[in-house]
């Protein structure tokens, strides 16, 4: 350990984009992985946008230039969509509201610091949920108290209230849940939003939205009347940008302001800004996948909801998410990690994630090849 750095480092690891995959590589190493391990939309950005994309890059983008360090055209369309996206009328939400990050992570971050940080808060996160949340605050100092869930995977909101209630030191500053959340692909319920509406002023509610596309339910209409909520969505999923590394945040303008205030000057390339620009202005054509993606969904569910081992979750997502059921686990209780290291050998990469699989949902072929392919690893009965 190097004598200067914070002594609270040493037991932290490197984020592994892929956690399970030592090689990152198939068996046979020529063999192209199907990656359905990260939950991007299978589907690249179509060529022609490509080549729009292309275009401006010869003739427009200035490399020698900082791009815009305000993102102003980028977060008036995010707006729109916004206004679009809960059916809500062009004025409800502006410029004002947005603010837009390299990738929702930062963004993350950034409420963080906003929050927390100098021992002023704790986070709440209801587990099994996305681990990031957990992982920034650490590396922050800042303690991230987890409460569980049911067996239908909704929160544990006796815990979460008397976690709230205790008024621990640091107290509770921020709330985060994911709708639909990650890894287990449920939207929040009615009493879940209920707990979330009567949650103190003085505590932030984070909704994280990365699926919206997908599950087409956003509290957006209602965090204009609450000044105490944020949400944040991404272009990582439904959009197909996840190179290009773009989030952003949709709140109350004195929260946007704040979050202005500590963002990095220049956070956000004018390439990834070109790039989430031309998403929305195509946006019918990218999102008209999404319809595709779910009939995919229903019949990998339906095949998978077969094996009489598998224990299949509901999805209001663009993944699945499967354990096992007792007695598989009883025969075999090697089983999970045997069934995702043979899918991994014959070329399907998954994410082996709280005791389950979480299975993004691939092209047609891919999902095809993932139940061929479990089809020969799973012993049938
Ligand atoms: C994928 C994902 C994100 C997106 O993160 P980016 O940094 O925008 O790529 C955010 N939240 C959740 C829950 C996700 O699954």
């Amino acid at each position: 350990m190097l004598p200067f750095i914070r002594s609270d480092l040493v037991q932290f690891n490197a984020y592994k984009p892929h956690p399970n995959s030592a090689s990152g590589k198939a068996v046979e190493s020529s063999m192209p992985l199907d990656r359905l391990d990260t939950n991007e939309s299978p589907f690249d950005l179509p060529q022609e946008l490509k080549e729009k994309l292309a275009w401006m890059y010869q003739h427009e983008l200035e490399s020698n230039r900082y791009p815009d360090g305000g993102h102003a055209q980028l977060k008036s369309a995010i707006a729109q969509y916004v206004n679009e996206s809960a059916a809500l009328d062009n004025s409800s939400f502006t410029s004002a509201n947005i603010s837009v990050g390299n990738g929702s992570d930062e963004l993350i971050r950034s409420l963080l610091i906003a929050t927390c940080l100098r021992g002023e808060g704790a986070i709440l996160v209801a587990n099994p949920t996305f681990s990031m949340y957990g992982i920034l605050a650490q590396t922050l100092g800042i303690p991230a108290i987890a409460v569980g869930r049911n067996a239908k995977f909704e929160i544990d909101l006796d815990a979460a209230k008397l976690a709230i209630a205790d008024r621990q030191n640091p107290p509770i500053r921020v709330v985060f849940v994911v709708h639909p959340n990650s890894p287990t692909a449920n939207a929040l319920t009615a009493a879940e939003l209920e707990w979330l509406r009567g949650i103190p002023e003085e505590i932030l509610v984070v909704i994280d939205e990365a699926y919206f596309e997908f599950s087409q339910t956003t509290a957006a209409s209602e965090l204009l009347q609450r000044s105490n909520w944020i949400i944040l969505r991404t272009f990582s999923k439904a959009f197909r940008l996840a190179a290009h590394r773009v989030g952003y945040a949709i709140a109350h303008p004195e929260l946007i302001a704040t979050l202005e205030k500590i963002r990095l000057p220049y956070n956000l390339p004018a390439y990834s800004q070109a790039a989430a620009a031309i998403a929305l202005q195509n946006r019918h054509d990218l999102l008209a996948t999404i319809p595709q993606i779910l009939s995919e969904r229903s019949r990998l569910m339906q095949a998978l909801t077969a094996y009489p081992q598998f224990k299949v979750y509901p999805s209001a997502a663009n993944f699945i998410f499967m354990q096992l059921q007792q007695d598989a686990i009883a025969s075999a209780p090697d089983f999970l990690n045997q069934l995702h290291q043979q899918l991994q050998a014959s070329g399907t990469l998954v994410r082996q994630i709280s005791n389950g699989l979480r299975i993004t949902v691939g092209t047609p072929a891919e999902n095809a090849r993932t139940l061929e392919r479990m089809r020969s690893v799973v012993p049938s009965q």
